[in-house]
């Protein structure tokens, strides 16, 4: 993945919101993923997953499938409330770093109806 270091914490914010909703595994999870732009390979996501354990935000459990095994995880209660600190970090970031951008898009649907427009 291109800038990890930046967007490690993104996506494992991502992980947590997914795994509040609903169990995951490693295979959803990097298809989910790649819907949204990350391009990680198992072997980036799956010590991901491991590390987020450790530090109590994940707890997971094994499944075998016939001969396959496949290990769901869930977010904890310290996985909640670490979310719950991110979102509002988030807020404030997009609120200062996107300014401009959020300005120039609401331009873009209020010219919409307007029949002036070069559009
Ligand atoms: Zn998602």
């Amino acid at each position: 993945m291109k800038h990890h270091d930046l967007l490690a914490g993104l996506v494992r914010l991502h992980v947590l919101h997914h795994a509040i909703e609903h169990e995951i595994y490693g295979q959803w999870m990097i298809d989910e993923l790649a819907h949204h732009g990350y391009r990680l390979s198992p072997g980036t996501l799956y010590p991901m997953l491991h590390s987020m354990e450790r530090k109590g935000y994940l707890i997971s459990r094994e499944e075998s499938q016939g001969s396959t095994r496949r290990r769901f995880y869930r977010a904890t209660d310290l996985g909640r409330e670490g979310l719950a600190v991110a979102k509002r970090q988030l807020r404030e970031l997009a609120g200062e770093a996107m300014k401009n951008e959020i300005g120039t898009s609401s331009i873009c649907i209020s010219s919409k109806g307007d029949k002036e427009s070069e559009q």
